[in-house]
């Protein structure tokens, strides 16, 4: 860190002792993944500095944006509208729990077999370490899968601010007016926790700041279709986490900056691997910062990530929000629109997903896609069987890894990486 955190970390509730822990781990892991990565584009100096500053000057801007008014919400799922929150005068931030902590603990109040993702939600919060979430005014939980529908129950008396949001399941004309309903529920809650009414004006700002986030992200995508692939999976990963904790205006103008300098490279034909290197779409559940294991045992195997089926990924930023509509209701309606469009395992039956990544496979000319699940997430692993076979049907081979965030399962997979990535050569 470049500064001394060390009392905004205290005046916020951490645990120094255990906080130094985790940003030890955080910086080690991120030099043997990131930093040892050879000819990166120069514009990930940008992510590199977010990376350390991720608990120190991101934080600062959060509790300056505080003392000035502003409101702060953390979210764990995609579904919310960041729109509505930049629209009353709040920021979003995505809570991450990418990482297992304080375990011991969190297994006293959720099942040992709960998925790593719940339980470093709670991890972070008992273990104290995770500056974003004690930095909050209000904390959005969803109804999506049933470990998180229930976890929240639990969750609510550790964390008192918590909101929690409906979401449908199925994509019936019934499904989509609860999504509606919630994302105007949510509306009010939001205008009621800032006192600021939502106007045409604010949420069309709202609408056009998100959209720009996600076009730079779209046109960063688009650009790994090339051969050589002008950026490595890791590091495109690494934007598309950061995507959720930036200031959106700076993260826009970053993402745009490493575009302009990759169209260089892929007019120079300069990779980061060579043409000859086995391309891969990586398809499952979401990867938040700092899950960046079976990524990284992909490309140290020989292969290249060209694209993620994902929440932190494209089905998580695909789609833009119209922002045509000239009333708040008529904005309102695009955005439900829009994110009612997200094919998350959590809907049944679900269909889009399938098409969907087929036609990343085509875009992105993947040559086999790897299918990942967070152990015990019965939505992802439960769709995994009949995605593999679909997709082993339309001759693009398939590989379904089910893991979680210990290292312990490494060298097995490591062997399963490599035997899949022979094979696609
Ligand atoms: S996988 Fe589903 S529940 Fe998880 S963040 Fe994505 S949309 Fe939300
Ligand atoms: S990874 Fe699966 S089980 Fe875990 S929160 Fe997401 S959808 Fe639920």
């Amino acid at each position: 860190m470049s500064e001394d955190y060390k009392s905004m970390w205290e005046k916020l509730g951490l645990d120094l002792e255990a906080h130094d822990m985790l940003l030890n781990v955080l910086g080690k892991g991120y030099q043997d993944i990131f930093l040892s990565q050879k000819d990166r584009p120069e514009g990930m100096g940008y992510f590199d500095f977010v990376m350390s500053e991720v608990h120190g000057l991101r934080i600062k801007e959060l509790m300056d944006e505080k003392d000035q008014g502003r409101k702060i919400i953390g979210s764990y799922c995609v579904f919310v509208p960041e729109e509505i929150a930049l629209a009353a005068n709040a920021t979003l931030v995505g809570l991450c729990a990418g990482a297992d902590f304080a375990m011991e603990e969190v297994e006293k109040y959720v099942p040992r077999n709960t998925c790593a993702l719940i339980k470093s939600s709670f991890g972070f919060k008992l273990g104290k370490v995770c500056p974003y979430l004690e930095a909050t005014d209000m904390v959005v939980g969803e109804n999506t899968c049933d470990g998180k529908k229930k976890a929240y129950e639990t969750l609510k008396d550790l964390v008192s601010n918590l909101y929690v949001m409906d979401l449908p399941q199925v994509k019936s004309p019934m499904g989509r007016e609860l999504l509606k309903k919630e994302y105007y529920r949510f509306k009010e809650a939001v205008e009621s926790l800032t006192g600021k009414t939502i106007t045409v004006e604010s949420l069309k700002q709202g609408i056009d700041t998100v959209n720009a986030k996600r076009k730079a992200i779209h046109r960063l995508s688009l650009l790994r279709k090339e051969n050589p692939a002008p950026i490595s999976g890791l590091d495109a990963l690494l934007a598309n986490q950061v995507f959720f904790y930036d200031n959106p205006k700076r993260f826009t103008e970053s993402v745009n900056k490493i575009c302009d300098e990759l169209e260089i490279r892929i007019q120079n034909k300069q990779g980061v691997f060579s043409e000859k290197t086995p391309r891969v779409l990586l398809s499952g559940c979401p990867m938040a910062v700092p899950n960046w294991k079976l990524p990284w045992l992909i490309e140290s195997s020989g292969a290249v990530i060209v694209g993620e089926e994902s929440c932190v990924g494209e089905r998580g930023t695909r789609n833009l929000t119209n922002d045509s509509g000239r009333t708040v209701e008529e904005l309102m309606e695009a955005l439900v629109d829009r994110y009612f469009k997200v094919d998350c395992a959590i809907f049944t039956p679900n269909p889009d997903r399938l098409s969907h990544i087929k036609e990343m496979a085509k875009t992105y000319r993947a040559d086999g896609v790897i299918h990942y699940s967070l152990q015990f997430c019965q939505p992802y692993l439960m769709e995994s069987m009949p995605i593999e076979k679909a997709l082993e049907d339309n001759n693009i081979p398939t590989l379904r890894i089910e893991t979680d965030y210990s290292m312990e399962d490494a060298g097995q997979l490591k062997t399963r990486l490599e035997a899949f990535i022979e094979q696609l050569k």
